[in-house]
């Protein structure tokens, strides 16, 4: 058994993590406030490559596997303190990305492959409804075939990326209380007749990450932009959720290797009644504690990205992985705030915010209930 990453993977995690110190900080904190996304720093990271991280050199990819994406995404959270954008990026290729990649005809990877990987292109995936959340089966939105064509009626909500998507990954019911085996995906262009794009919607974190809701009133897709056959789509959705529960927190893994750090130095260096705060015992545990989150957080994102890396089956890595790290994460963020005291909660420290934004990591991509649902199903 080998820990290490190869010579050529920890090399793409270095450059990785050179590229967003140096060139996805800019006003990130003036960003946050004003919720406003990084045109620009999303244009860099592909200009870096990181949207064709796993798509073939023939679309403009750099035809990778999931351990070098889990390597170069934690080089991207330890350098990157923009996570809304990382977040924005993450969702682009793990929900849209990949299943065209892996479920959509030639035509459709020919058509769009090369833009969503270019940073022409912005996509995102609705799947969430306001009447069916957890339950993603129990959705409404219908999709009809006409000639060419189908017909989707009903609404989407929290759609990351949906303000500024040029292309959506919907997913609807063509055979309505068919349920999982009733849903069909469609790719559906942002000025397809019918669609509408609702206001931005406001959060708690990740506010550089847009998020809208959408609604579909007989908007015509044409039949050569499903994704897969039709009845499809719960498979297709869960198969692209099992990459995305293994791979979506791979830069927290670096942000709190990051945090860690920080913390470390500040304990040494903050001296209160002369002495420093790590000389408390309390202090030095907390940094213990975090170090060991840290570590079987990466042991746990490595083993399901190497699970997807060698097709194996991964329900129960991913899942395991998915909650482990982002309660982890959440943690880390808490503990760091208690190491800094008052100083920690002053929104100049950046702490704050690295809190807000993870907090969102134990709902998005299926809760910690659902993720506990499904380790437990698979245990009993
Ligand atoms: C930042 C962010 C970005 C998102 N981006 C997208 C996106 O791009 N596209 C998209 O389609 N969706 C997106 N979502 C939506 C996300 O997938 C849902 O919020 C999530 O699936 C939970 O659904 P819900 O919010 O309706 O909560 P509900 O399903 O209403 O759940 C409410 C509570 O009940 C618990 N619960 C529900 N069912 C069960 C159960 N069976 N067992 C135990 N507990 C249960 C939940 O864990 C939760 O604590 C995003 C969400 C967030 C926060």
């Amino acid at each position: 058994m080998d820990f290490s990453l190869t010579e050529h993977q920890d090399d793409f995690k270095s450059s990785a993590l050179e590229f967003a110190r140096s060139k996805l900080n800019d006003a990130v904190q003036e960003r946050d406030k004003n919720n406003e996304f990084s045109r620009s720093g999303w244009e860099a990271c592909a200009d870096f490559g990181l949207q064709g991280v796993l798509v073939p050199e023939k679309y403009g990819g750099l035809g990778l596997d999931a351990l070098y994406y889990a390597a170069i995404m934690e080089g991207i959270g330890q350098g990157c303190k923009d996570n809304g954008l990382v977040f924005s990026v993450n969702a682009h290729i793990l929900t849209c990305i990949l299943p065209l990649l892996l479920h959509g005809s030639d035509e459709l990877k020919e058509n769009y492959l090369p833009g969503l990987v270019s940073g022409e292109l912005i996509a995102a995936n609705a799947m969430t409804e306001p009447d069916s959340g957890s339950d993603v089966y129990a959705l409404r939105t219908s999709a009809v075939k006409g000639n060419d064509h189908y017909l989707l009626n009903g609404s989407k909500t929290f759609v990351t990326n949906g303000p500024v998507a040029d292309v959506i990954v919907v997913y609807a019911a063509t055979n309505k209380g068919g349920g999982f085996f009733g849903l069909s995906c469609f790719l559906v262009e942002k000025n397809s007749p019918g669609l509408f794009i609702g206001e931005k919607i406001e959060k708690m974190g990740l506010r550089t990450s847009p998020m809208s809701e959408l609604g579909f009133n007989n908007c015509k897709v044409p039949a050569s932009n499903l994704i897969g056959e039709e009845g499809a789509g719960g498979l297709l959705f869960s198969s692209s959720m099992e990459w995305e529960r293994g791979l979506i927190l791979a830069h927290c893994v670096g942000i709190m290797d990051r945090l860690l750090s920080d913390c470390r130095n500040y304990a040494r260096t903050r001296k209160i009644s002369g002495q420093p705060i790590s000389s408390h015992q309390s202090i030095s545990h907390k940094l213990a504690e975090m170090k060991v989150r840290v570590e079987t957080s990466r042991l746990l994102l490595y083993k399901a990205a190497w699970c997807k890396t060698m097709k194996k089956p991964a329900t129960l890595e991913t899942s395991l992985a998915k909650l482990s790290i982002s309660e982890s994460y959440i943690e880390n963020c808490r503990e760091a705030m208690q190491i800094y005291g008052g100083y920690g909660y002053m929104v100049e420290y950046e702490l704050e915010r690295e809190l807000r934004d993870a907090l969102a990591s134990s709902l998005y991509s299926g809760t910690s209930e659902i993720q506990r649902n499904i380790i437990s199903s698979l245990l009993l």
